[in-house]
Order: structure tokens, then sequence, then C-alpha cells
């Protein structure tokens, strides 16, 4: 084979769940991670019932569909894993599609999902690389949601519950990253990521 052919050969992509309570700094690590890492990095666009936040790109941060079109996914069996991440009525899912394509052009295809819809990628996907961002304790988080003041009373209290269950199984995790500043963490696993065969 010469050169030119060698440098055609796509290499096999990687699928990689990143997990963390919200408010951790999951968003802000991650863009970071794209600037400094070598790895062909994708981000895989989950479809999502919640509303659009105020900041976020349609098609970019998610692909926000109503309950039906949510529900038409779920029967053409579209998704690798959906959830309702915070109990109240709001769908979260990873579309096959996505990460099918990422994978098949060789790219690192990150999956940014709760620790439930982890627990089911990993049936299918064993090989994943998984990485749980942490926030040091419980105490922590709640001062960053709290900072953040995206979410009301209610909602936060509701996400705090759900962070504590998210912490109690961070072992599930093959690398956990404790997040005290945006740069060592984006730094320790871009590492994590660069070491891996
Ligand atoms: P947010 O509403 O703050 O964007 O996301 C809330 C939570 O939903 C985050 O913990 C995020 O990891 C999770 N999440 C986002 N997309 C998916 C997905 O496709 N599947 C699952 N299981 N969780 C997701």
């Amino acid at each position: 084979m010469n050169e030119d052919a060698k440098s055609d050969t796509i290499q096999p992509g990687r699928l990689i769940i990143f997990s963390g309570p919200s408010g951790v700094g999951k968003t802000t690590v991650l863009a970071a991670i794209f600037e400094r890492c070598k790895r062909p990095l994708m981000m895989s666009v989950s479809a999502t019932t919640r509303p659009q936040r105020e900041g976020e790109t349609a098609g970019v941060s998610y692909h926000y569909l109503s309950d039906q079109e949510f529900k038409q996914r779920i029967d053409s069996d579209a998704f690798l894993e959906f959830t309702e991440v915070f109990g109240r009525g709001h769908w979260y899912g990873t579309l096959k599609e996505t990460v099918k394509a990422g994978l098949s052009q060789g790219k690192w295809v990150i999956l940014e999902i709760d620790v439930e819809g982890a627990q089911k990628v990993l049936k299918h996907h064993p090989d994943a690389i998984t990485i749980f961002v942490h926030p040091g304790s419980a105490q922590e988080l709640e001062r960053r949601l709290r900072g953040r003041g995206t979410e009301s009373e209610t909602e936060l209290q509701r996400r705090l519950e759900v962070a504590q269950r998210e912490l109690d199984m961070a072992n599930l995790y093959e690398h956990i990253v404790t997040n005290q500043s945006v740069e060592q963490t984006a730094t320790d696993i871009c590492q994590i990521l660069e070491s891996v065969e």
C-alpha cells in the first residue's frame, strides 16, 4: 500500500460516554477539550422534549422535538437509548444514526448523557470510554447550580436530588475527574483520551 492509500484509511471511531450532574460544568469543560485534544472529536447531538434555553442553538445544542415527534422516533427505533432525565416529563435520547455516522467516519463520538442512559449504552458498547465529571461534593454542586441561576427553586431541588443519585453511581465510570478548574479538568480528560489506544 502506498502512503496516499494509507492516509485514506479511516481508523475506527470510539464512543465516549461523558456524564456528571447538572451544573458541574460539563459544557464548559467539553468546549475546552475540543480546543486542545488531538483526537477527532465529535459531539453527538441528542434529541429532547425540553424547551430550548436562551443561548442554545437548535440542531447544535439539541434537536428540540415535540412529545409526539419524540414518540415517533421511539416507535421507529431511532434511539440508541432514551430516558426521562429529571422525572418531570422531559425526554432525552441519543440518535442511533448520529452515532453510527460519526463512528463510521472515524470520529471519537462524545455522548453527554445521564447515568441511566450511560448504563443502557454500555450494554451495546461495552468498549466505550467512560468519564464522569465530579463536582468534588454535593455542597459545591449546589453552590454552582445556584450561581448559574437558570432554574427555579423547585427545579433546582429536583436537579440536586437527581445529582445525588448520579454522584452515588460515579463508580460505574472508568475515569472520574473532579472539576476544580476547567483548564485542569480539560487537560486531564485530554490526557485520558490521548492515552487510549
Ligand atoms: P440539560 O437539560 O441541562 O441540557 O441536560 C440535562 C441532563 O440530560 C444532563 O445530565 C445531560 O447529560 C442529560 N442528557 C442530555 N442528552 C441526553 C441523552 O440523549 N440521553 C440521556 N440519557 N441523557 C441526556
